[in-house]
């Protein structure tokens, strides 16, 4: 019988109260000082680790794997694991395509998926060639620290000397208008794209009541509030959530396998332009516990993200085909 199991952070409590809701057995393997998960109901069983980074370890991977545990991987699950180690050693069944997370966090890799799938995304620059509003990305600057606009090459330099960065920066167009992050699911059995929800971020200092002038925003995600979008929009909602998952099939031969994330923002056209995309679970989905207008509209039961995956896992051990949804 398998065991659902995540680590406490990120999306744990929609993931295990989605796998509960499906009848699974629950684990949660999660940091000594985090005991507020014991205060839910979701966790039938806690693993305390000195630390999340510890879930690489190989005989806690062997018991993991007696347990007959599936993983399901969330943001942090990617960050205390490199991507490295998870590709080539761990080998706990995780729900999703691993082979993909390179893509979600390399921006170079990220932008190949994008032309492939010929999705609409920010231009990108060098230096000398602005000529429009830019926001300029370090790699992997979480929180957007250390973004900044320019209009002009001169003031591209003056400020990224102000900013005493030497790290990788990506220049890309500034698309004026309003974010929202789709929220997907690909199911390998149904051979069906689903829209689980629609969110937007709540950042600081980016949403600050009162911002500061002549000072550039940060966006570090504190809370996400729920969306509906413009109902004729939904056509090209799917349309690029079609094309990203025929991408990722010509990026790695599984594609995309269940909930992953395109986080865009759309202009007055209006057009969807997209930016990141997560090959996983993301946090906006935790909103929609139990479930969203689009979860509603196909399944007329609570269906969250969580649900979802348990849902997916259910009926491919009930088919025999656990192996087509995991890596
Ligand atoms: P993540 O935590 O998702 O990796 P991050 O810190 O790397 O995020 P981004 O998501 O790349 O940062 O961008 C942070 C914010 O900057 C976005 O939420 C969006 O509001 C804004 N932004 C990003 N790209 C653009 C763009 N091309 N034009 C206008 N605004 C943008």
């Amino acid at each position: 019988m398998v065991t659902i199991a995540t680590l406490g952070s990120h999306s744990a409590l929609n993931i295990l109260a989605g796998a509960k809701d499906e009848g699974f057995k629950t684990l949660l393997l999660c940091e000594r000082s985090r005991t507020f998960y014991e205060r839910f109901s979701v966790a039938d069983e806690i693993m305390y680790l000195n630390s999340l980074s510890e879930i690489k370890d190989p005989q806690l991977q062997e018991t993991l794997i007696q347990k007959e545990v599936v993983l399901i991987p969330h943001g942090s699950f990617i960050s205390y694991l490199d991507i490295d180690s998870l590709e080539t050693e761990f080998t706990v069944p995780i729900l999703g395509n691993k082979y993909l997370f390179r893509h979600e966090s390399d921006r170079n890799l990220e932008r190949e998926w994008f032309l492939r799938a010929n999705v609409r995304i920010p231009r990108t620059f060098s230096p000398d060639e602005i000529d429009t509003r830019v926001i300029v990305k370090y790699h992997g600057a979480k929180g957007g620290k250390g973004y900044f606009t320019a209009d002009t090459p001169q003031e591209f330099y003056h400020k990224q000397k102000e900013n005493e960065e030497k790290a990788e920066i990506q220049i890309q167009e500034w698309i004026h208008g309003v974010t929202m992050y789709f929220h997907y699911f690909y199911s390998p059995l149904n051979r069906e794209l689903e829209l689980t929800s629609i969110d937007r971020r709540y950042e600081t200092t980016a949403d600050a009541v009162v911002s500061l002038p002549n000072r550039e925003p940060t966006y570090v995600v504190v809370g996400n509030f729920p969306l509906a979008i413009r109902e004729s929009l939904l056509e090209q909602v799917f349309d690029i959530g079609d094309k990203m998952v025929e991408a990722s099939q010509t990026l790695h031969e599984r594609g995309l396998i269940g909930p992953f994330c395109l986080e865009t923002i759309i202009t007055d056209k209006p057009e969807i332009v997209v930016f990141e995309i997560s090959a996983r679970i993301v946090a906006g989905t935790n909103i929609f516990v139990p479930y969203s207008p689009y979860s509603y509209a196909k399944y007329f039961e609570p269906m969250s993200a969580g649900r979802r995956i348990a849902r997916e896992i259910r009926e491919a051990v009930a088919r025999g085909r656990l192996k087509d949804i995991t890596t």
